[in-house]
């Protein structure tokens, strides 16, 4: 047991989060792309990994990537499949990527919705069809996101501060 122990909790431990993860506010979900959005559920600025929700209403190519680190991912709703590979993610699949996976995202036509858990670590590095760098997204570049949208949008720059340790 800790020593000092007031709660549960060691005093230098940071705090816990319990949200309701599909959230009932549409104006939690912050813009990605066109018919792409994303719902930030943990930003750890110490490990340089995120958690959030991915959502998309549209179908087609979505995103073409690398992953220098592990992604896991739990698919809540919907379904969708990496051109690279001849599996496909349904509701309530799990799917592990390896460090230096590079895939192409693709939704089914007949998807309306698709919600997914994913916990990154890293980065995401876009590339074009050339496997050229078209772009990044980190824990912070997430948070600038949030910070953004959630002031445009009323909720206050700071709402997006509960999700980061
Ligand atoms: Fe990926």
């Amino acid at each position: 047991m800790y020593k000092n122990m007031a709660g549960s909790a060691h005093p230098l431990a940071p705090t816990e989060i319990a949200v309701q993860a599909v959230p009932d506010d549409e104006r939690v979900w912050v813009p990605q792309a066109e018919g792409v959005w994303f719902r930030p559920l943990m930003l750890n600025t110490l490990v340089g990994q995120w958690c959030n929700l991915l959502r998309v209403r549209r179908s087609g190519v979505l995103s073409r990537h690398l992953h220098p680190n592990p992604v896991h991912g739990y698919v809540i709703k919907g379904r969708w499949y990496y051109l690279e590979h001849d599996w496909v993610a349904e509701t309530g699949s799990y799917v592990f990527e390896p460090p230096g996976e590079i895939h192409t995202l693709m939704v089914p036509e007949d998807v309306s919705e698709m919600i997914t858990f994913f916990n990154i670590t890293g980065s995401m590095v876009y590339l074009d069809e050339n496997n050229q760098h078209a772009g990044y997204e980190d824990v912070f570049t997430k948070i600038d996101m949030c910070r953004t949208h959630y002031e445009k949008v009323g909720l206050g720059a700071d709402y997006v501060d509960q999700f980061i340790r």
